[in-house]
């Protein structure tokens, strides 16, 4: 991006980007590199959406909401200089632990000979079509992460300028054999429940596969579907390694800090606490945007890197959209159901059948099967949340020396299936839930509750207060697949413009989706040079 004849027809375009999410800061940077004078305005008093480091007890930091690496796009890492902003990534020694309440824990190791000879003892029944299925999803994985840098093909009006799209998703699809065809159709339209119980054995191997299908999807293992959002959470990896995911240091702010730096050296003016209150819009054309202590921002381009539905429904004035457009926003799904707890503890913990404490420095994932998942999703459908929830906990500072004082520890738990339905119902229960957890977590290592120190917590309705994230929905809308690709936001928008001229999208809410990736940001820039 950025040819001399771009810098010249970009050069004096006004840009206002509405959020400085990471995604927000990625567009920023790029649509400066292509010589835009771009100004971004972030409702928080930090930079960085659901990717930011907190203090959240005097001494202990932690990432707030997002707390691992996996989907950040290698290309953003390297074009936007991350590595020279101070980003550092570390993979995980072990990938995940999964402690079991009665005997021996299961572990995926990180480093591929010792997690083969693990499994090999873990559960031997199931070593060979394990290995056929991590040989599938590595021949996926490259073409899915191609897929996401597409801008997908406008299905409503298919014009010319989407042959162009069309041919790439061909390709893409022509590079994969039909055996790996066949499991993608599967992937995309089954359960994972049913693909994983065809596969597999060991309920602890399908548990520690499965538990990607429900992360931040409020469905069961066997919801059809859920088998996408599994793929979406192992298309990424962590220096060329699919699959894996990692720590930055200094938590997840880490990343956005070092975009923001990318970002102010090449000129982009970033605006803290300046909520957004309105795009206005005059003749179907977006003009400026009006924040909410009444000033007023005139742009020839403005971008709204916030959820579509909070776009649509309460930053446009009604009478300025199509009423279908309106309505397609009301019922947009975002109800990922997650539950977010960050702990300081004075201790780390101990689980039963840990065999030593370096399991911890991976994800520990409280679910030891499917069945005990899809009895979680039934029982917040009935009581708001499950008694024995699905937990994840990670302890950063074990890797992480910069989060907490020596000797003390910060743990992120990541929970899954909480009503987002009862909204502001939750500042009632929200205690009563992080009760519940913390319970959960003593089952597997007694005591745990005992060594917290304090706690931060975010139910569905804090994560929708503090980051704007509408049902606490943590991709900006559900990842199902009347919410993907040519349909994300919306059939005929996916290409990252809306019906208003000069109003675009760059969040998780359009194509490819959630996901610390920056490539919303990426593709929503990529396609506003092409019409400057
Ligand atoms: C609890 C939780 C755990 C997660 N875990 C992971 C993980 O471990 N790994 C991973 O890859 N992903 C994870 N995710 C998902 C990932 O963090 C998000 O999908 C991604 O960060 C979204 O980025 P974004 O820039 O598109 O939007 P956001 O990060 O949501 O940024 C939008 C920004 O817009 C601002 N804003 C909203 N309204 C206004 C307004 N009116 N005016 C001005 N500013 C406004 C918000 O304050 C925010 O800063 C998690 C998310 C959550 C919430």
């Amino acid at each position: 991006m950025g040819t001399n004849g771009v810098k010249m027809r970009a050069m004096g375009k006004r840009v206002i980007i509405v959020g400085g999410g990471h995604n927000g800061l990625v567009c920023a940077c790029y649509l400066a590199g292509a010589g835009a004078e771009v100004t971004l305005l972030e409702q928080r008093q930090i930079l960085g959406g659901a990717a930011v480091t907190e203090e959240f007890h005097p001494g202990f930091r932690n990432s707030t909401a997002s707390y691992t690496v996996s989907l950040l796009h290698p290309r953003i890492i390297q074009e936007l200089r991350l590595v020279e902003h101070g980003l550092r990534i570390e993979p995980r020694q072990v990938n995940n632990f999964l402690p079991s309440i009665e005997g021996e824990g299961f572990i995926s190791h990180g480093d591929p000979d010792r997690a083969r000879s693990l499994l090999a003892e873990q559960c031997p029944q199931d070593i060979n079509a394990l290995t056929q299925y991590e040989l599938a999803l590595h021949r996926l994985a490259p073409v899915l992460r191609d897929l996401m840098l597409t801008t997908p093909p406008d299905l409503t009006t298919l014009s010319f300028s989407d042959i162009p799209r069309l041919f790439q998703l061909s390709r893409h699809y022509g590079r994969l054999t039909n055996e790996d065809r066949r499991l993608l159709l599967k992937l995309f339209t089954v359960s994972a429940g049913e693909i994983l119980d065809d596969l597999f054995v060991s309920p602890q191997l399908k548990a520690l596969l499965g538990f990607d299908a429900i992360v931040g999807h409020y469905a069961s293992p066997y919801t059809p579907g859920s088998g996408y959002v599994l793929l979406h959470h192992v298309i990424g990896g962590i220096n060329g390694k699919t699959g894996t995911w990692g720590h930055a240091r200094g938590g997840m702010g880490a990343i956005s800090d070092a975009i923001a730096a990318e970002a102010r050296s090449r000129g982009v003016t970033l605006v803290t606490e300046m909520p957004v209150e309105r795009i206005e819009v005059q003749d179907r054309k977006a003009r400026a945007v009006r924040t909410l202590n009444g000033d007023s921002f005139e742009a020839d381009i403005i971008v709204a890197g916030v959820n579509p539905k909070l776009l649509f429904c309460q930053l446009i004035d009604p009478a300025a959209i199509n009423p279908e457009t309106r309505l397609h926003f009301e019922h947009y799904k975002c109800q990922s159901g997650t539950f977010r707890l960050n702990v300081a503890l004075n201790q780390i913990p101990s689980f039963t059948g840990q065999p030593d404490p370096s399991v911890l420095t991976g994800g520990v994932i409280l679910a030891p099967s499917l069945d005990y998942m899809d009895l979680a999703y039934t029982d917040a459908r009935q009581s708001g949340y499950s008694a024995s929830p699905v937990v994840e906990m990670m302890i950063p500072s074990l890797v992480d020396d910069t989060l907490a004082p020596p000797g003390k520890h910060v743990a992120s738990l990541f929970c899954q299936h909480f009503d987002p339905s009862l909204a502001s119902e939750w500042t009632h229960r929200r205690d009563q839930a992080a009760d519940t957890i913390i319970d959960t977590v003593d089952q597997f290592a007694p005591g745990f509750s005992s060594t917290i120190i304090a706690r931060q917590v975010h139910s569905p309705w804090d994560l929708e207060q503090k980051f704007g994230l509408v049902g606490g929905d943590i991709f900006h809308g559900r990842l199902s697949l009347d919410q993907l690709f040519s349909a994300r936001p919306m059939l005929g928008m996916a290409q990252y413009r809306t019906e208003i001229d000069g109003l675009w999208m760059c969040s998780a809410g359009t194509h490819p989706g959630g996901g610390v990736s920056g490539v919303p940001g990426l593709n929503a820039a990529r396609e506003i040079i092409r019409t400057l």
